[in-house]
């Protein structure tokens, strides 16, 4: 297994993210949405991995919303980076990573545009369970 560190600029976000791929074989997808393409984000992700997402202080963690409302985009609110997109039903919880929040960024292959328009949300939910990655998303205790 491969593992990857990273999270937002100020360390409030914490991602630890493993995966059977190596960086240089990871298909990165560029979603095409205004939101993403707005952040430049590139993501990835692997449903036999696992990521760790880990917030220091929730107060600083915005959990972004929009379309659907399905779907909680994790940002700090303290240094503005991207982490990753979660989604969650009951105990099952899906998620990517933003290439640009890891470490080893520069080790990752150019991203292919992405283009999810139209999906409804049982959609994305089928979609992100076989293709992102099971995830836990730990607060720490003030
Ligand atoms: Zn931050």
């Amino acid at each position: 297994m491969h593992e990857f560190h990273g999270g937002c600029h100020c360390g409030n976000l914490v991602i630890d993210y493993t995966t059977p791929t190596a960086a240089a074989d990871t298909s990165v997808r560029a979603c095409q949405c205004s939101c993403c393409r707005k952040h430049d984000a590139r993501s990835v992700s692997n449903p036999a991995g696992r990521l760790a997402i880990t917030v220091h202080d929730e107060n600083l963690l915005e959990r972004y919303r929009f379309g659907l409302r399905v779907t909680d985009y994790l940002i700090c609110r303290k240094c503005g980076v991207y982490v990753s997109a979660y989604m969650a039903r009951g105990d099952e919880a899906y998620a990517n990573v933003m290439v640009n929040a890891l470490d080893a960024r520069e080790l990752f292959p150019e991203p292919a545009p992405l283009v999810l328009d139209g999906e409804d949300e049982n959609g994305k939910w089928q979609r992100r369970r076989r293709q992102w990655t099971p995830a836990t998303l730990r607060i720490q205790a003030p």
